[in-house]
């Protein structure tokens, strides 16, 4: 199926790329050089489904002209002024994604471990301003098998060993209770306590849905503690389940948005932390900054991403091909497929582990022209780009089920 040169070029960039760069991911053996919508190419013309987007970045298909437009048009404008000086795109983007969010104010930043970050420091600058918590005291709720990113206070609070190891000593000041467990988190919290910081749905968990009910119970308790209620919707957000929030499906409004992945539009990396001025208004200027947060680029693209997300098109899209999604992964149940999570268009499906490892069925998915990835050994976890067609879910369906059979 792969002919020689392909061998030969391929191999040749893989082999430099792994004699160059340091040893932190384990790609599959595929080297892209193209994408469009929900499609990529390799270097030797192959095309691949690419299930994956990015984690969610990718919320919009590779190039989405909309979101290529306003970025060509920005490139050739304005790309950087730092925070430094004002521009033309952060004031219009900043009320844009506020009015989303149904909030006032919006801190930009670029990754989403830096929202995650911020929105830490912005929880405990408000529990010692206006909760009153003494100096030094704040502590923050977690949730067992999180990921809210890579750095060294973040890692601190994952139970994942491979993230934790060798990388401490940790930041105090983070209670780890069980996830979807409401009961927990009212135990965890005292008088010290500034936030509660959850992903609604746990992504690289391996899509770890809630039962019905918990974000609801989480939203009260920390209002009758007071409490904030942090909502991770990096990877959970922006349309991905169906709608614009993960937290949306209890009908729950968090404290606190912390978003990122899609919200650059698959094309610049662009987080922000959204909350009410009683929240976000603690931070003054001097307090928290970032020389790329909040350029225009990124304005530009991410109120592009906000309009795109304002019309309901996307989330009832995902709404919709998730269903159909979902049908399809359970007729494979009892077929290799153990279990089945599904919410809007994403989805964590346990591979039985008599047919082999999430990543030995992830090559064999990409030998078959589907790019997926493996999560915690025995999990796929699919997060289809919203401009997925029906029959090209079915066809990936498809490519699952004859490599499950073998
Ligand atoms: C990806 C992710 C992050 C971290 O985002 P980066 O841009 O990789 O730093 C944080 N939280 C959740 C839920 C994520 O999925």
């Amino acid at each position: 199926m792969t002919t020689p040169s392909f061998h030969t070029e391929a191999l040749r960039v893989i082999d430099t790329a792994e004699t160059h760069l340091a040893n932190n991911y384990n790609p599959l053996e595929v080297v892209v050089s193209r994408g469009e919508g929900s499609w990529v190419t390799d270097i030797e013309g192959k095309r691949y489904l690419d299930l994956l987007s990015a984690y969610s970045a990718l919320n919009f298909g590779h190039g989405h002209p909309a979101i290529l437009a306003v970025a060509q048009e920005q490139l050739n404008r304005l790309t950087l002024t730092s925070r430094a000086f004002h521009n033309d795109k952060l004031g219009i983007f900043a009320q844009a994604l506020a009015a989303l969010c149904g909030k006032d104010l919006v801190l930009p930043m670029n990754t989403g471990a830096e929202a995650v970050e911020s929105g830490i420091k912005v929880a405990r600058a408000w529990g010692y301003r206006v909760k009153g918590i003494p100096a030094d005291a704040a502590t923050v709720v977690v949730a067992h098998g999180n990921f809210h990113g890579r750095t060294t206070t973040i890692v601190g609070f994952s139970d994942d060993a491979s993230a934790r190891d060798d990388f401490g000593p940790f930041a105090p000041g983070f209670v780890q209770v069980p996830f979807a467990d409401a009961a927990a988190i009212e135990a965890a919290i005292d008088d010290n306590t500034a936030a509660v910081l959850i992903e609604p749905i746990q992504g690289e968990a391996g899509v770890i849905i809630p039962p019905e009910g918990y974000l609801r119970a989480v939203r009260e308790i920390c209002t009758r503690r007071g409490v904030l209620m942090i909502a991770d919707e990096i990877q959970a957000g922006l349309g991905r389940v169906g709608t614009t929030f993960a937290c949306d499906r209890e009908q729950v409004v968090p404290d606190m948005y912390l978003l990122g992945k899609a919200l650059g539009g698959g094309i610049v990396p662009l987080s922000a932390v959204v909350a009410n001025r009683d929240v976000l208004g603690v931070i003054q200027p001097g307090q928290h900054g970032s020389t790329f947060g909040g350029n225009p680029l990124a304005a530009a693209v991410g109120l592009r991403v906000v309009e795109m997300l304002e019309s309901g098109e996307f989330q009832t899209r995902a709404a919709a091909l998730g269903e159909h999604l979902e049908t399809g992964l359970n007729a494979l149940i009892g077929q290799g497929v153990t279990d089945v999570r599904v919410a809007g268009l994403w989805a964590g499906i346990d591979i039985d582990p008599a047919l082999g490892t999430g990543r030995e069925i992830a090559e064999k998915m990409l030998a078959r022209g589907v790019l997926v990835k493996d999560t915690h050994g025995q999990t796929i976890r699919i997060a289809p780009p919203l401009v997925i067609r029906a029959t090209e879910i079915d066809w990936a369906i498809e490519q699952l089920r004859v490599v499950l059979a073998g």
